[in-house]
C-alpha cells in the first residue's frame, strides 16, 4: 500500500518545524519535521518499505501520523501507486504584472494610456487626498476601455460626503473593482458585498505602514505559492508610481527609474536594474530561507533588517516588519526587538 499526498497540499520544511499547506481549502497546519521526512520518503516508497526502515519504538508514531494525514484529508492510501505519479513543483516563467499608483494632483490620469501595452493584471490605486467621485468614475472607465486589467483595488481617505452605498454601487458598476479600503475613518467596519470587499479602518494608511508580515496576511492559493517559488512574492512583476510621479518598484523603494514627466513606463521597465529584485525568492533571503512560511508570506524589500547583501549588491536581509523566528518557532512583536532598532532608526520608524 502507498500513501499519496493530494496535489493541492504542499509541505515546506523549516528549521524547527514544517507546515502542510492546503492550497484549495486555504489553510496551513504545523507538522513536525519528522513527519515532513516521512511524507518525502512515502513519495517513492511503499508504506511497508518506510515502516521497515524505522525503529520498532517509532512504529506507533508512524501509524498515528498516517492516520492524521488521512483523517484531515491531506492525502489517501492506495494500492495503485503507478496511477498517481509524483507531480513536480510547477515552474512559472513570468510573474503576474501588477501596478501601484499613488494618485495626486501631480499625476495626470492619462497615465492609464501607458498601461495598455504593459499587460498589467492587477492595479492598486492610492488616493491620499479627498476623492472626487466623478473623477474616480472617469479613471475606472478609462481602465475598462483601454487596458486588460482584471482586478482593481483602491485605498482612499475617508470622505464624509461618500457614503457606504456610493462605494458599494461602484462595485456593482465596475466588476473589476474587488476591494476598497477607507483609511482615517471614524469607524472600523468590513462589508463583504457580492461585488466587493469594503473596509473602513481608523488607521492612517501610507506605504510606510506596508510590509507587515503576520499570519493574517498569508496567502495560500496555488498561483501565489508557485509564484513565490520562482519570483519575489512582493516585487515580482510590480511597477509603481509614487506620489511625486517617480517610477519605482514600489513607492517605498529608494531607487527611482525616472519621473513620469520625462520617462515612459516602458523606458523605466527597460532600465537594466528595474527587475533586479523580481527573481529574488525567499530561498535566497537570510533567515527566511530557513522558515517554513517562505512560500506563503509576502516579502518586503523596502523595509529590511539591513544585515546582508549578496554579491550582486542586492539586499537579502530578512523583512524588518516580521516578528517570526524560524529558529525557535515563535512570533514576537517586531518593533520592540532590540536587534531591529538600528534599521528602525534608519527608516525613521522610531519617530
Ligand atoms: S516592498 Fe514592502 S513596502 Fe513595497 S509594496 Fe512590497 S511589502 Fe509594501
Ligand atoms: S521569517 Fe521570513 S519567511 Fe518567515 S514569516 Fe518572517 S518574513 Fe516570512
Amino acid at each position: 500500500m502507498y500513501f499519496k499526498l493530494f496535489t493541492n497540499c504542499k509541505i515546506v520544511k523549516g528549521n524547527v518545524k514544517s507546515i502542510i499547506i492546503d492550497t484549495q481549502r486555504n489553510f496551513y497546519h504545523d507538522i513536525p519535521n519528522s513527519l515532513y521526512t516521512i511524507i518525502k520518503d512515502l513519495e517513492c516508497k511503499s508504506i511497508n518499505e518506510v515502516k521497515n526502515e524505522i525503529e520498532d519504538a517509532s512504529i506507533s508514531i508512524f501509524d498515528s501520523y498516517l492516520e492524521f494525514l488521512v483523517e484531515n484529508d491531506f492525502g489517501f492510501i492506495t494500492d495503485k501507486a503507478n496511477q498517481f505519479l509524483y507531480v513536480e513543483q510547477n515552474k512559472i516563467n513570468k510573474p503576474s504584472n501588477n501596478f501601484i499608483i499613488e494618485f495626486s494632483s501631480k499625476i495626470s490620469k492619462n497615465i492609464i494610456y501607458q498601461l495598455k501595452d504593459l499587460n498589467i493584471d492587477a492595479l492598486h490605486i492610492n488616493f491620499y487626498e479627498e476623492i472626487d467621485i466623478n473623477e474616480l468614475n472617469d479613471i475606472l472607465n478609462q481602465i475598462i476601455n483601454i487596458t486588460s486589467i482584471s482586478f482593481v483595488s483602491i485605498l482612499s481617505l475617508y470622505n464624509k460626503e461618500l457614503n457606504e452605498n456610493t462605494w458599494l454601487n461602484l462595485g456593482v458598476n465596475y466588476p473589476i473593482l474587488g476591494q476598497i479600503f477607507i483609511s482615517s475613518s471614524p469607524i472600523e467596519k468590513t462589508i463583504n458585498s457580492e461585488s466587493l470587499i469594503l473596509i473602513y479602518s481608523k488607521e492612517n494608511i501610507s506605504f510606510k505602514n506596508c510590509g507587515i508580515v503576520t499570519p493574517k496576511y498569508f496567502s495560500f492559493n496555488t498561483y501565489m505559492y508557485n509564484e513565490s517559488f520562482c519570483f519575489n512574492s512582493c516585487l515580482g512583476g510590480k511597477i509603481s508610481i509614487d506620489i511625486n510621479g517617480n517610477i519605482k518598484n514600489c513607492p517605498s523603494m529608494p531607487q527611482s527609474f525616472g519621473n513620469i514627466k520625462d520617462t515612459s513606463l516602458e523606458e523605466a521597465l527597460n532600465h537594466k536594474e528595474f527587475k533586479k529584485y523580481w527573481n529574488l525568492t525567499k530561498d535566497s533571503v537570510e533567515v527566511c530561507k530557513d522558515c517554513e512560511f517562505r512560500y506563503i508570506c509576502t516579502d518586503c524589500r523596502a523595509y529590511t533588517e539591513q544585515t546582508h547583501t549578496n554579491d550582486q549588491g542586492l539586499d537579502i536581509s530578512k523583512p524588518l516588519k516580521c516578528g517570526y523566528n524560524p529558529y525557535t518557532g515563535e512570533w514576537q512583536e517586531w518593533s520592540t526587538n532590540p536587534l531591529k532598532q538600528k534599521a528602525m532608526k534608519y527608516y525613521r520608524f522610531d519617530k
